[in-house]
């Protein structure tokens, strides 16, 4: 192994780290009695040691106020979705007007396509990247039945070119013009599960705004991750959950954006009570008054002991800052990068599928494994290594800069050389 990968200088590069001391606000999952390495927060971030207490506080207040809660629990209930605006907000570049929290990612993302998505005759396509998402391809595809389409015709999905593993933006960008006035969607994983590249939101949003079509974003692998400015680069709206990076638990509050531009647009939505007019909500009448803002897509009353755990993590990143943690995720994601690199089975064994340059990724590598795929997974797992493994043959690694070392990066990268013989 090189010299710059030595225990030493991980050990060295952790004593430096201005971070370090968030690690310790974790709860880090053991194995035989020790701390692993836990490489999956991309899947599910782990929980903070604030949880509970956050949880506890909603739990106390349902206790002893029960109904009257609503309006004088220390957070009152009626009131929720406004606490996480602001930190949502900062982490996606939007203004507190334009997120919300409300529901899981794909009720989201039928919401938003609801809004987005009104095919004309002559205007009905939705440009997606190949191999999104699962429940994305789902939430497409009946999207488009609902409008009486045919996925085949309607749906253009992006492939990377023969050879390459990730899109180049300047396909894409050409791909939107191909269809110009066909157009009316670009849905984008801003960073996609699978491969880990970043894309950028900017240009893609602008050729498709270029073209009249409208241009969304899935943020589920984006958000917490890298920096982002949704207000900036004038994207119609995104989702996310807040699972992963967001630290939030299992099927957190998830949430969404819609650029202020179109707040006060006569774009037709799903409505519900939450989202109608907070000052007669409990008037019960007829006639929908949308809120103001993002605010207005609400449907339902806001789960507030999800919600609960959702502001102890965005506690942290407020705290931390979302630009301090990307300084440091792409020194960390660069080390791994470089360790797996200099290791013999590169470009034999295993090749890398996320782009290199930081400015096109997150977090995450994504290893091809070309063969012994399994097997090696297998062995990194007794290990003690927590990472994952998608089909065909991905394993996903996401060191991810609130907990992860650059011990743990060393340690993986001796695991998996170790693995691979
Ligand atoms: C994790 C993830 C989902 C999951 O959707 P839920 O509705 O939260 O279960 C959807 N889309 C993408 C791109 C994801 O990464």
């Amino acid at each position: 192994m090189q010299e710059q990968l030595t225990q030493k200088v991980a050990l060295a590069l952790d004593k430096r780290d201005s971070l370090k001391k968030f690690r310790k606000q974790f709860y880090i999952p053991k194995m035989k009695g020790k701390e692993v390495v836990y490489f999956t927060g991309n899947s599910l971030g782990l929980q903070p040691l604030s949880t509970q207490k956050f949880i506890q506080q909603e739990l106390k207040d349902w206790a002893t106020l029960g109904v009257e809660a609503h309006l004088h629990a220390k957070r009152p209930w009626l009131y929720y979705h406004h606490f996480s605006k602001k930190s949502l907000a900062k982490l996606v570049g939007a203004k507190p007007a334009e997120v919300v929290a409300m529901n899981q990612l794909t009720v989201n993302l039928h919401l938003m396509l609801t809004t987005f998505y009104r095919p004309t005759a002559t205007r009905y396509k939705i440009i997606a990247e190949a191999g999104a998402f699962s429940s994305d391809q789902y939430a497409f595809e009946s999207q488009l039945n609902l409008h009486g389409l045919n996925p085949e015709t309607s749906l253009i999905e992006l492939k990377p070119r023969e050879g390459e593993d990730v899109l180049r933006t300047s396909d894409i960008v050409a791909a939107i013009k191909e269809q110009g006035d066909a157009l009316a969607l670009v849905m984008i994983g801003a960073v996609q599960y699978y491969t880990g590249q970043l894309f950028d939101i900017k240009k893609i949003t602008q050729a498709a705004h270029e073209v009249g079509a409208y241009a969304g974003f899935d943020c589920a692998h984006a958000i917490g991750n890298v920096p982002l400015q949704l207000h900036k680069h004038n994207v119609d709206f995104a989702v996310w959950c807040s699972y992963k990076y967001l630290n939030s638990g299992a099927g957190g509050v998830a949430g969404v954006f819609v650029h202020e531009k179109h707040h006060n647009s006569n774009l037709p939505r799903m409505a519900g009570w939450w989202g109608h007019h907070e000052k007669e909500r409990f008037q019960m009448k007829k006639g929908f008054v949308p809120m103001p803002g993002a605010d207005g897509w609400q449907l339902s009353n806001f789960p507030v002991l999800q919600g609960a755990a959702h502001l102890a993590s965005l506690q942290i990143f407020d705290e931390a800052g979302i630009q301090n943690l990307r300084k440091k995720s792409e020194q960390l994601t660069g080390y791994l990068y470089e360790g797996l690199k200099a290791l013999p089975g590169y470009g034999k064994t295993f090749k890398i599928l996320t782009p290199q340059n930081p400015k096109e990724r997150g977090c995450q590598l994504s290893i091809y494994m070309v063969e012994k795929g399994k097997e090696v997974f297998t062995k990194l797992s007794k290990a003690g290594i927590v990472a994952d493994w998608r089909e065909p043959g991905v394993i996903r690694v996401a060191p991810v800069p609130l907990y992860n070392t650059f011990t743990d990066v060393f340690i993986f990268i001796q695991q998996f050389s170790k693995a691979l013989k």
